[in-house]
This record gives structure tokens, C-alpha cells and sequence, in this order.
């Protein structure tokens, strides 16, 4: 059994501010942002190894947040089973790609650390990929990053069967994903702050999911997301100039003042039309937070 597992940050356990996770903004203090990393790290480090005690033969850690470069090799688990992708874009088979090694090859897709989708309140910290983005729809579905991930994995007919996160975040992903295992490991106290359990705690909470979720794969494998197609994906966003940045992209058709929309033939190219994050993409580029 083979899992990828696709990292944020805003859910992991133990952390608990802005300040932590956002560590790029301006006036961030050096030791709070090593903290954030840390916990991120330590979580990589127990969810794999739950992964592992739980009978999976490989996993693929994919460092997702703010495009990656957050967690650091000298600090994870070396097992021949794990491999480690610092950044969500990276080469293979000779192209560059979103979510490299993601193909038939993989069981299920994992989504650790994440957050809930752009707008829902009592949320820590929620927004979609970019925060030019109010709103996504997939066939006038609203959904977060967890819908757009858990649909690009279902171009290999992957399904989703873990998120960690905030309750808001373990919220979405059940009212999408009926039947999904989610660990939750906190709760939000305002848009930038939260609380929850203790970061050991949490992550034994977490482990306890994994082995649960790696269970079910074995006796009810759940579907994959797979929205109708041509699948029709709309964004809303914030502010009418992102809207006119986005619609002088080829392909994108412009709905009003604030929306655009992309029409697509695979479930992999669901962003691909409008950030150019898919497969066979001709250059690098940066991801949101
Ligand atoms: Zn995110």
C-alpha cells in the first residue's frame, strides 16, 4: 500500500497563532517561526510512522505550504519507505508537476495540517490557495483546498481518506467526503488565533486516525472525487483587479466584476487554468499560503 501525503500547516498539532504559520509576514519573530516549523516537523514525523506501524510500505511526504520549503531532511524520519518532496511542484518523468509522484500507483491520499476553505468562519486562518480567492466552485460546488486536492487526486481515481486540521477544517471535509476520518486537533478563537489539545496528544490523536483510515482503505476502499466532466471550476474573487488579472489569462471566461471561470476536460487541471498548477507545467511557480 502506497499513501501521499500532502502537508499543510495551519493544522497541524500544537500550533496555535498566525504568527507560527504565516512566518513570512513582516515583524515575525525568528524562535516563533522555528517553533512553527518544529511542530510541523514532529507531526511529519508521528503521522509517518503511524503510516508505517499501520502496514503501509511507502509513503511520499509532500510539503505543500506556501508552496513548501518548510520542513527540513536533517530533522525527518530516514526510512527507504518515505520519500520526502520539499516543494508541492517538482520534476517527474522529465516534466515539472504539481504533487510529483501522485499517480495510479498510489492507494490514497492523505491531507494533514490543513485549514478550511476561504470565508468560513470560526475558522483558524481560512482561505483557498490564495488570498485573491473568495470563493471556488467545482460544478457550482463551493469547495476548499481540501475539495481541490482530494479532485486532482481523483484524476488517478485516488481517494481521500484522512484530513488533520481545526474542527472547520475537519467540518468541511466531512460535509464533502461523508465517511472521511478526520483527526481534529483544534479549534479556532478568532480568525488568527486557536486552542486545542496539547501537541503530544494531538498527534497520538492523529495516529490513532491514520491507523483508522489505512483500516477502512483495506475493507471499504471510499470513492474518489471525481466531479462531472467537463468539469466547470469558478472563482470569485476578492478584489475586481485580481478578476482582471485572471481574465486576461487564455481560456478564462469572465462572469462579472469579481468571477471567472475555467471549463476543463481532467480532473487534474482543475487550478491549471487559472494558476497553471497541474501536470506538464513549463516552469516553476509559486503557490499560495
Ligand atoms: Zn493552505
Amino acid at each position: 500500500m502506497k499513501v501521499f501525503m500532502h502537508w499543510d500547516m495551519e493544522g497541524v498539532s500544537g500550533l496555535f497563532c498566525r504568527e507560527q504559520v504565516w512566518y513570512w509576514e513582516p515583524g515575525v519573530r525568528e524562535e516563533v517561526a522555528r517553533e512553527g516549523r518544529d511542530l510541523l516537523i514532529a507531526d511529519v514525523n508521528s503521522a509517518c510512522a503511524a503510516a508505517l506501524a499501520a502496514g503501509v510500505d511507502e509513503i511520499i511526504v509532500c510539503d505543500t505550504h506556501h508552496g513548501g520549503g518548510n520542513i527540513e531532511l536533517d530533522k525527518l524520519l530516514i526510512d527507504p519507505r518515505i520519500t520526502y518532496l520539499v516543494r508541492s511542484v517538482g520534476p517527474h518523468d522529465g516534466t515539472l508537476r504539481w504533487m510529483p509522484g501522485l499517480d495510479q500507483s498510489v492507494d490514497a491520499l492523505l491531507l494533514p495540517g490543513h485549514h478550511a476553505k476561504a470565508g468560513t468562519t470560526g475558522a483558524f486562518l481560512p482561505h483557498t490557495w490564495s488570498l485573491d480567492w473568495a470563493d471556488v466552485r467545482i460544478n457550482d460546488r463551493s469547495v476548499g483546498e481540501l475539495g481541490i486536492e482530494a479532485c486532482f487526486a481523483g484524476h488517478w481515481d485516488i481517494p481521500l481518506i484522512l484530513v488533520q486540521g481545526d474542527e472547520a477544517a475537519c467540518t468541511e471535509a466531512q460535509e464533502q467526503f461523508p465517511g472521511v476520518v478526520t483527526a481534529c486537533v483544534k479549534r479556532a478563537l478568532s480568525h488568527d488565533l486557536c486552542t486545542g489539545l496539547d501537541a503530544g496528544s494531538a498527534r497520538r490523536l492523529t495516529a490513532t486516525r491514520i491507523a483508522e483510515a489505512i483500516e477502512r482503505l483495506r475493507t471499504a476502499k471510499p470513492p474518489p472525487y471525481k466531479p462531472a466532466l467537463p468539469m466547470t471550476v469558478t472563482i470569485r474573487m476578492t478584489t475586481v483587479q485580481a478578476a482582471d488579472r485572471a481574465a486576461t489569462r487564455s481560456g478564462v471566461r469572465r462572469i462579472d466584476d469579481y468571477t471567472v471561470e475555467g471549463r476543463v476536460e481532467r480532473h487534474c487541471d482543475v487550478v491549471k487554468w487559472i494558476n497553471g498548477t497541474g501536470l506538464d507545467m513549463p516552469a516553476p511557480r509559486r503557490e499560495g499560503r
